[in-house]
């Protein structure tokens, strides 16, 4: 099945009791059992509800995998991940990494005697001096956020595979219709659902995504010992939106693709970070790992202060002032001092996160009056 049939029917059929085409929203905590412990295959909603399944099953199509998890936010995803580790066990991931991995790794996985190596992925190489007998797991985001680095998956998987690691990828900023990272060797692919597959800034959750048994067994254990996991009626939101998301995602390329060739020749315009520019300097592994380069852009403002930086940020009228991606609407927002807080300056300033940077998360609205905003915005 392709991507847009699987979007639409993966994990729903009609319902088995009423003929519903729609998944129901099952609002029940609990299940009847016959005797005890014969049951339909549901005893108690933290571990499993059937809209949460239907979802699970959708998200598992959706990244060519066979099991899904659904969480009550990207960061309950990631963090059912981290629990698989112990004191001593050591990871390797990104030194361009979302603000919240960054502040859960260091400030509670860290104190705990876990070991994080914050590593420039451009050239997977790197990754190798940094392996050694207490490694387990690479942590992966891209494109990374915010400065749209793209990082070849393949040759991490490579390197993950012959030195028996984990590897996780964050596929938040592609969704799953760009980029598969299980095809291309990973063995978890996390996701914030909250932004491109919920797609209407409405919802929060996330997602855990595998193919290997054992691994779905390991993490369906924390997932229920620990209980972060979504409710029926935003699991029901998300199906929703997901039955629309190879439509936005083609919406949110094409106009990603010319909102960023706008700033790319405007004036006030300095580094312009896209993945689809031919002179990006990983171009040709996006285009190798990616369908599309997206609709998230980032900017910086040629010579501007952090005030002037604000002013802008200040004065879109179409565009929002807000932090998140990946909804229908535009958003803008400065990762300085707010997606990027927690990071230290220092750390920000090494990947180009300074503080005349913007970041767009390019919607699906008419690109003509997108561009219209940016005009009046630079103007
Ligand atoms: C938003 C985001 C997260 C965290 O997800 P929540 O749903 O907000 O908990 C993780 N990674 C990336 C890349 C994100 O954009």
């Amino acid at each position: 099945m392709k991507f847009g049939t699987k979007a639409i029917h993966a994990g729903q059929g009609p319902d088995p009791t009423t003929g519903a085409v729609m998944t129901p929203i099952y609002q029940t905590s609990t299940y009847w059992q016959k005797s005890p412990g014969d049951n339909k295959g549901y005893e108690y909603s933290r571990g499993t509800n059937p809209t949460r399944k239907a979802l699970e099953d959708c998200l598992a199509a959706l990244e060519n995998g066979k099991f899904g998890l659904a969480f009550s936010s990207g960061m309950g995803a990631t963090d059912a991940v981290m629990k698989m580790l112990r004191p001593g066990d050591e990871v390797i991931t990104g030194n361009d990494l979302y603000g919240g991995s960054y502040r859960m790794f260091t400030k509670l996985y860290a104190p705990f005697g876990i070991k994080f190596h914050f590593i420039d992925f451009s050239d997977p190489e790197n990754i190798r001096q940094y392996i050694n007998e207490n490694t387990r797991l690479i942590w992966v985001e891209t494109p990374t956020n915010p400065t749209m680095q793209i990082v070849d998956l393949s040759a991490v998987a490579k390197i993950a595979k012959e030195n028996k690691l984990l590897l996780a990828v964050d596929n938040t900023f592609a969704s799953p219709y760009l980029q598969t990272p299980l095809d291309l060797g990973a063995d978890i692919v996390m996701h914030s659902v909250t932004k491109y597959l919920g797609g209407h800034s409405d919802v929060v959750m996330g997602a855990l995504i595998m193919n290997d048994e054992k691994l779905y067994k390991d993490l369906f254990f924390i997932y229920n010992a620990t209980g972060a996991t979504p409710g029926p009626q935003d699991s029901f939101l998300v199906l929703r939106g997901i039955k629309t998301l190879h439509l936005r995602m083609k919406a949110h390329c094409e106009n990603g693709r010319q909102i960023a060739a706008f700033l790319k020749g405007h004036p006030k315009a300095d580094k312009v970070y896209w993945p689809g520019f031919p002179d990006h300097p990983n171009h040709e592994i996006a285009k190798k790992q990616m369908r599309d380069f997206g609709g998230m852009i980032s900017f910086t403002l040629k010579d501007a202060s952090l005030e002037e930086t604000f002013r802008v940020a200040s004065s879109f009228k179409v565009f929002t002032l807000a932090e998140s991606l990946g909804g229908v609407e535009s958003l803008v927002n400065h990762p300085v001092t707010m997606t990027h807080a927690s990071i230290p300056k220092a750390d920000r300033d090494k990947v180009g996160v300074t503080d005349n940077l913007l970041r767009l998360s390019v919607g699906v609205e008419d690109v003509e009056d997108l561009l219209e905003d940016l005009k009046q915005a630079l103007s």
